[in-house]
């Protein structure tokens, strides 16, 4: 039977190890298991018969007063919102699996966009999904940051699938012409399309859309031309309930909302991006659909709400309810 002084003695021994870690301790360090990246990067939701996974492809972290068309309004904006610049826009994909068809919506920046972006083949691995599984891609539009992980060293990255895009943007950024005819710092983006949309075209898996299509059940385009010539929305429907995909309407939800008419650098056409950027903010607020949205903070889903100058977003509550 141990003795008050041994008992005396222990206690203190485990005090000292209680208070230990309090006392040499980096009082920042991190726990133990805590790596420096975050989980995979994927949410999923339920659109009627559908399931609809929205997979991160990663970030891009831009300057935006650089690159936007009123940097002081822009600014301001973010100063207001608290929000730190340059800031990481998140590149966001959608797989939509309606049971029949497994349906991607854009595919990330592949290797073209450095290490941050990329990361969309593991976050649907993590998801349960191969690339094999994919049977159509829609592009909202060819661009980096869409149509990058098409291929990879030549490669299709998605063997089974077609890639449907509006003929406005592959009659474009597939052609010599209109590369000749293009400013200088729009070369490399006619030069990334080839590598990555190119093997599609030889293997005969590149269909060009005209315009307002129904391209499978459920899934319909919408034209919103400007940011480039065919950018193209998809409407996706499965019992009543709607989700619109709308690619780069939005690259800064901290200002485009209130001011539609910022515009970007990328923008082709810009009066025409602005254009299409009014109207459809219009009709999201008034039909009150959900939307998905490329460069929004992953997942990228909310809705449009109108206010008495422009509009405003309102992010979609997080939800674990799969039914
Ligand atoms: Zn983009």
């Amino acid at each position: 039977m141990a003795t008050t002084k041994h008992k005396v003695a222990g206690l203190l021994a485990a005090l000292m190890v209680a208070i230990a870690p309090m006392a040499s301790a980096d009082p920042v360090a991190a726990p133990a298991g805590w790596v420096a990246q975050q989980a995979p990067g994927y949410y999923r939701f339920r659109l009627g018969d559908f399931k609809v996974t929205v997979l991160s492809d990663g970030t891009a972290s831009r300057d935006l007063p650089t690159i936007m068309s009123k940097p002081a309004e822009v600014r301001k904006a973010f100063g207001a919102s608290h929000q730190a610049l340059p800031v990481e826009l998140s590149i966001n994909c959608y797989l939509i699996d309606t049971g029949a068809h497994r349906i991607l919506v854009d595919t990330g920046a592949g290797e073209l966009f450095g290490t941050a972006g990329g990361q969309l083949v593991a976050n649907m691995r993590a998801a349960g999904y191969q690339p094999e599984d994919i049977d159509t891609v829609l592009l909202t539009h060819i661009h980096g940051d869409h149509s990058g992980r098409l291929s990879i060293g030549g490669q299709r990255v998605f063997p089974n699938a077609v890639v449907h895009v509006d003929q406005r943007d592959s009659n474009y950024w597939l052609s010599p012409a209109a590369e000749a005819r293009a400013p200088a710092n729009r070369k490399t983006t006619f030069r990334q399309s080839h590598q990555t949309v190119d093997p599609y075209v030889d293997a005969g898996k590149l269909q060009a859309f005209d315009g307002a299509t129904e391209l499978l059940p459920g899934v319909r385009s919408l034209p919103l031309p400007g940011h480039t010539p065919g950018l193209s929305g998809y409407l996706v429907e499965s019992r009543g309930e709607r989700l619109l995909l709308w690619g780069d309407i939005v690259h800064a939800a901290e200002v485009q909302f209130r001011d539609p008419t910022v515009s970007v650098e990328y923008d082709v056409a810009p009066a025409e991006a602005i254009a299409s950027r009014r109207k459809i903010l219009r009709d999201a607020a008034r039909q009150g659909y959900l939307v998905g949205s490329a460069h929004i903070s992953f997942p990228g889903l909310g809705h449009v709400k109108a206010e008495r100058v422009g509009y405003s977003w309102v992010p979609a509550p997080y939800s674990v309810s799969l039914k």
